[in-house]
This record gives structure tokens, sequence and C-alpha cells, in this order.
């Protein structure tokens, strides 16, 4: 019998063709397998029994990262073949899972550190285990010309290795050797070439020993790297990056030392030493010797692994914890090119290490946690993007382009959705480079063509722009019906649903702000069945950078006698009184709903933000201040207004409550959450999805859940996809899909 057999899945770059070549042997089986644009495709020939087995085998037993989701099998008329090959790749249709950039494996690692290895401290050791992928990938099937290793000539050692289906090594397309592959070099701020290969290593390590910031090329991007244990350092870091106050994620040498300084649960170690080696949201211990200034004022810290050779190198002459944060200047994407690195980050680096393996797009760490022992995508970047989620059924070719915040895009190809990585804030013109090539990119790869462009509601988005500057058809998608079918969508859930989208801000269908949002979801229609109360935004996006005129909105106070110590330190007699007038005049004072602004108002309210230099800086640090306070109090409401949910009577308790700052803390959480709890119960839907950046709030978060769990409803929240804006471009194309009918 001979069987021709389509392959889908993960199934390029991964070891597929020589798994099914020893799986074909084993069996005595002849036949070939080669790739195509779509997967995989194999004919095999022999008794029937076997041809079984050898399907079963492929499908259940192909080593991770690699998997097979689909067979297709048809019986052809047998040829009298005995022997198996594997054939060089085929074109047609490109719809092949393209693999995210891997962590080192441990083969890998275990070559670098073995002194008589050819590859002994070689930092680009890979092979079809591990290594880069989608960041220097060009065009599908995934080859070694359509990457940028093109450059690099195998040698002939290494050319073996690619040749043998016995060999780890088969087809692995960044396949180098000392010999062959590309070489580190260390640079000087002026872009002069002090060392390269050990010596640059050295130099390197040098830096960070003298305190001194160094700018790491990578995976996906560069890395700017400073001792974590030096405070100084890490004060001179925040202060040539402009980043005052955000959280600096750590790589440490190895697991030991992350569990020195954080708690690490085993779902946690899990993520960490997964092959995508994100970064993972720990809390920190309070006996942690890091810098202080790492995460100021927050209890959790973000760690990571070495996940290239180089870096597992440079943590092994340099055994300490290092600050490695994106080489970005503040809101630029992270640098890729050596030569734009030396301009974007020669202000901020002492020193560069580089090297002559070109990255294609820019792929930043993801960023992760472990919600209720599951782990949650917070950022999805390397190791995650570009995989796709099931799509459902079958549609049209759509393209999503996200929100305006931490925007990443969408393409819907067939039964696919493919998600891109971060992109980041669109605020400048770098930043919508990146968004325009990482749309054109995505498509070029799957030689997809939209036939409809979805975007958010917002006019004023740059994404919503580009969407209506292209010529193909448009479809505008309510922000938080968005977040609320991004869930939906990932989970594969079925209306009816309530959907809690609670988040900064969002576009809403009557012109104001939303961001505190029940929306009941249902076949054919959706419904904004309760919100926050709407106040105004003194100033507009000057009260998203000073928290305390939030306050002032939600006390409806401009007596400087009457405000909270912490307000009074804040304004003048005289800006309350141009304040006042912006209240009662509205003028540039859009009204908005939002619960990230609830927060906000809060934490100035206690005196824990005046000016804030990121976005969730406010409620990061009120949830902090609850510290592990165990405690169900929590300020009054009442429903009476409903659909409107009133803030005031509890706003006005926090401002009067003479508890401790973490009682008052977790009493603004815990009435928040008896609250949602409330309204889930009026609603009387058994599904609900908690959504919107506010859910990145880990103790509402996962208290909501346990909560809502113990009356019996089931409860979704994202896990695959980013709560925040991140998570939209998935729910723009779920609401294409569900309620674009033309
Ligand atoms: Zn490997
Ligand atoms: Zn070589
Ligand atoms: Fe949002």
């Amino acid at each position: 019998m001979r069987y021709r057999v389509t392959v889908e899945g993960r199934v390029q770059g991964v070891g597929f063709r020589p798994f099914a070549y020893r799986l074909a042997q084993k069996l005595g089986l002849g036949g070939w397998a080669q790739n195509t644009g779509a997967g995989a495709e194999v004919e095999i020939e022999g008794e029937r029994e076997r041809l079984e087995t050898f399907l079963q085998r492929l499908k259940t037993e192909l080593p991770p990262p690699g998997r097979v989701e689909r067979l297709g099998v048809r019986e052809i008329p047998s040829q009298g073949e005995t022997a198996f090959r594997i054939r060089a790749s085929a074109g047609g249709e490109k719809r092949a899972i393209i693999l995210p950039d891997l962590a080192a494996c441990s083969d890998c690692l275990g070559e670098i550190f073995a002194p008589q290895n050819r590859r002994h401290r070689y930092p680009f050791t890979n092979c079809t285990h591990c290594g880069p992928r989608y960041s220097i990938i060009a065009a599908l099937p995934y080859d070694r010309p359509q990457t940028t290793m093109k450059a690099f000539r195998l040698c002939p050692d290494c050319q073996r290795e690619y040749d043998n289906p016995e060999d780890r090594r088969f087809h692995a397309q960044p396949n180098a050797c000392p010999q062959c592959g590309p070489q580190v070099e260390f640079w000087n701020s002026a872009g002069e070439c002090l060392a390269q290969g050990e010596a640059a290593l050295s130099l390197a390590v040098k830096t960070l020993e003298l305190g001194q910031i160094l700018a790491v090329k990578g995976l996906g991007g560069f890395h700017l790297w400073v001792g974590a244990g030096d405070e100084n350092a890490v004060a001179r870091l925040r202060e040539r990056k402009r980043r005052p106050h955000k959280p600096l994620a750590v790589m440490f040498p190895d697991l030991t030392q992350i569990q020195g300084n954080c708690e690490v649960t085993p779902e946690a170690e899990d993520l960490l030493t997964s092959p995508a080696a994100p970064i993972v949201l720990l809390p920190k211990k309070s006996d942690s010797n890091l810098a202080s200034n790492l995460a100021p004022g927050i209890g959790e810290l973000g760690a990571m692994l070495p996940y290239t050779p180089l870096h597992w190198l440079l943590l092994t002459d340099f055994p300490r914890p290092v600050v490695a944060t994106s080489g970005n200047g503040r809101g630029e994407p992270i640098c890729i090119d050596n030569g734009e690195a030396l301009t974007r980050l020669g202000e901020i680096a002492d020193g560069f290490l580089v090297h002559n393996r070109p990255i294609l797009r820019p792929v930043d760490d993801s960023v992760t946690r472990i919600i209720d022992g599951r782990p949650q995508v917070l950022r999805r970047g390397r190791g995650y993007a570009p995989l796709p989620l099931p799509r459902g059924q079958s549609g049209p070719t759509l393209l999503a382009v996200g929100g305006h915040l931490k925007n990443t895009v969408a393409l819907a190809l067939k039964d696919q959705i493919y998600l891109s990585q971060h992109i980041g804030d669109l605020d400048n013109p770098e930043t919508e480079a990146a968004f325009e090539e990482t749309v054109e990119s995505l498509s070029r790869l799957y030689g997809a063509v939209p036939q409809k462009i979805i975007h958010d509601r917002h006019p004023d988005y740059q994404s919503t722009t580009y969407a209506q500057g292209q010529s193909a058809p448009t479809f505008g998608v309510q922000h938080h019906l968005a977040h609320v079918l991004a869930v939906m969508a990932e989970h594969r859930l079925q209306p009816p649903v309530l959907g809690l989208a609670w988040d900064g801000a969002g576009w809403g269908l009557d012109g104001t702000l939303w961001g505190g949002e029940f929306l009941r979801i249902e076949a054919a229609q959706w419904y904004r069945v309760a919100h926050f109360q709407p106040f105004p935004l003194l100033g507009g996006a000057q009260a998203m950078r000073e928290p305390p005129r939030v306050s002032l909105a939600l006390l409806n106070c401009f007596d400087w006698e009457d405000l909270p110590p912490a307000l009074q330190n804040h304004f003048t007699p005289q800006q309350l009184s141009q304040l006042q007038i912006l209240y009662q005049r509205r003028l540039n004072s859009p009204l908005t709903s939002s619960v990230g602004r609830l927060f906000d108002g809060a934490a100035a309210l206690l005196g824990l933000v005046g000016k804030i230099s990121f976005e969730g800086q406010g409620a990061m640090l009120l949830e902090a201040q609850i510290g592990g306070l165990e405690t169900e109090e929590a300020y009054p409401f009442a429903l009476d207004a409903f659909p409107i949910l009133s803030w005031r009577p509890w706003i006005e308790a926090l401002a009067q409550d003479p508890a401790p700052l973490n009682l008052k803390a977790a009493k603004f959480h815990n009435t928040l959450i008896n609250l949602a709890l409330q309204v889930c119960r009026r609603q009387g839907l058994k599904q609900i999805v908690l959504s919107g950046g506010v859910f990145q709030n880990r103790y509402l978060l996962t208290r909501l859940i346990r909560r809502l769990q113990g009356l019996d409803f089931q409860v979704y929240w994202p896990q695959a996809v980013a709560p925040n804006d991140g998570g939209l471009a998935l729910g723009q194309i779920a609401a294409a899909d569900r309620y674009d009918l033309d």
C-alpha cells in the first residue's frame, strides 16, 4: 500500500523530516518526506498495518516544540519503493506555522561548556530543537537561503551535520560553528571595534564589573545590561533611559539565584525553564540583596534565565544577576541593527557587544506570570509570536491592526489567527514604522492579501488612521467588545457571556471614554448592561499623567482646606480654582467610566503618586501596598442607580478612612470585587469573562476569580494573549467573524 499524507502543525524547523525518516526506517517503510509552504508532505509505502502505526506515531511522538495538528491521508498507487528519502522543500501554499525563537536547549548548552567540543564557548550554537526562527526568517518555506543565515556558508563539518538525518542538526537552518558562523565584536560607544571573539566577551564582562552599561545584541534585538545588585549603576541606567519608575527585568545566571531572591512555584519554574524562556513576574523575597530601585514600591520582580548561548557565556563569566531591559529609548521599538543601536543607544550604553547575524524583525522578551496555577502572557513576544490560535471556522482573510498602546496585530487566514509580537505604543515615528513593517511582513510571509482591515473605533488612533488609508474595506470594533471577544476566542466560548472590560480607556459608542464596562455578549448582538459612573478627566491627557487631578474630580472638592493632606501637597489654591473652572464648564475634560483612572484617583488620594511616568503606575503601587494583608473588609456601596455604578460613597469613605494604608488599599480592591460580584449575580449568566488592563492587578484578578468560582460561575481570563490592549487584535478578528456579516 502507498499513502500520501499532508501534515499540518508545527512541523518546520523542529526536526520533523528526520523524525519521519527514523520512524520509517524502524518500521521498514519506503517513501519520502518534504517541507511544503503549508507544512510537510510524506509518502509511505509498505504493509497496511505498519502504515497505520507510522501515522499514529507520527502524530503522537514528534518531540516538542513540534506538534502535528492535522494529517490528511489518501491512498495512491504503490511504486515498489523500499527506501525512505528526505526531499528538498517544495513551494506551494504558504501556511506553514513559523516557529518562535526558542531558548538554547540542554544538548547545545552541554556542547558550549565542554572544552573538547568543537563548539566550546561558541555563542551561536543551535540545533533543530532551539535557536532563532521568527527573528531571522524572510520567507516561507523555512530554509536557510530564506533566513539571515544565508550569508554564512556551512563549513564541511556543519554541512555533514546538516545532511545527516541521524544528526540533531539535520536541516537545522541556522546551524553554525566557530569556523563558519557569526562572530561577536565589542565596540565602544564611538563604534570602534576593540575586540573580537573571546576578547570581546572579556571586555563585555569587564564593562559589567565596572558598573557600566552594556548593550548586548541578542535574539530579537538589543538589551541594556547592568549589574542588578548595583544601586548606582541601576540609577544611571534609569536616568539615561529616561525611565524613572517602571520596573526593570532581571536575568539571573541560574534558577538557584532566582529562588534566592523570589518565590518560585513549580508552575513558575516550568515557565522560566520552558523553550519560550519568558520574563516571569515573581513575588520578591524580603531578604533579596538586589538593588532596591529595580521595581521601586512594587513587590514583584520580572525574572528570566539566559536564553541564548551568548547570554549563558556572559553570565558564566559574570555570575551575578543583571538588569536586562529592552535596548530602546523611551517609547521607541527595540533596536535590532548594529548601526542603529550606536545612534539610538550611544548616549545610554558604555559598551556594545554586537554580532554579525542580522535580526530581521524586533521581537521583545515576553512577560508572563502564573495566575491560578496557569501561565498568563502579559506581553507576547519572543518564544510565543507568531504562533497562531485556532479561529474556530474558516473565513475571509482579515487583518486586525489592534489598538494604540501596547500594539499588536493579527492576521486571520483560513482557520488560523496569527498573532504578531508586541510592537509598542504608536506614539512616535519609529514605532509607527515598526507597526507598518510588522503588518507588511506578516502578510508577506503568508502571502496574504487582507479582504478587510479591522480597527478600533477610536478615530484618532494611529492604527485606525493606517487602516482607513488602505484600499481594503474596513470594519471598526468597539474597544471593550474586542477585549471580551479576545478571551472568548482564546477559550472557544459561545455566547451568552457577561464580560467585564476594565481598563485605562477606550472609545465608547457614546463618544465618552469607556473603561469600566459590563458587556453582555449574545450571538447576534452585544449590550452595555452596566458601567461605572462617568467622571471628567481634568485637562484630558494631563489627568492621565497627574492622578491627583482625578482625585479632585472624584471628590468634587476644590477647596484647599478640605482636601486630604496628600492632595494639598500637590496643588496651590490658585491651581485648584482653575481646575474647578475646568470641572464646572467641562472644558477640555472628557468623561470617562474608566476603572484604571479610579485606581489612579485612589492612589493619589492616599499619597502614593503625584506625577506618574507610565500607565498603570498608580494601580501597581496601590496593589503593592496591600502586602500580605488578608482581609474581607470593604467599603459600602449601593446599586441604586443601576445600570450606572456609583463610586462616590466608597471613594469618600476611602478619603476619610483612618485605617492604615495597607488596609485602605485592600478595602478599595475588595469593594470593586464585591461590586463586580453583585452585578454578575444580577445578570444571571453562567460564563464570566475578565479582561482589560486593570486585570493585570493580581490581587483583583485572583480574588475575583476565586469568589466567582465559589458562586458557581465559570470564569475565563486571558492566558495566551495579554489582558491589556496587546490582546485587542485577536478580539477584533473575533468581532468581525461574529458581527460583520457583509
Ligand atoms: Zn539545541
Ligand atoms: Zn561550521
Ligand atoms: Fe483597553
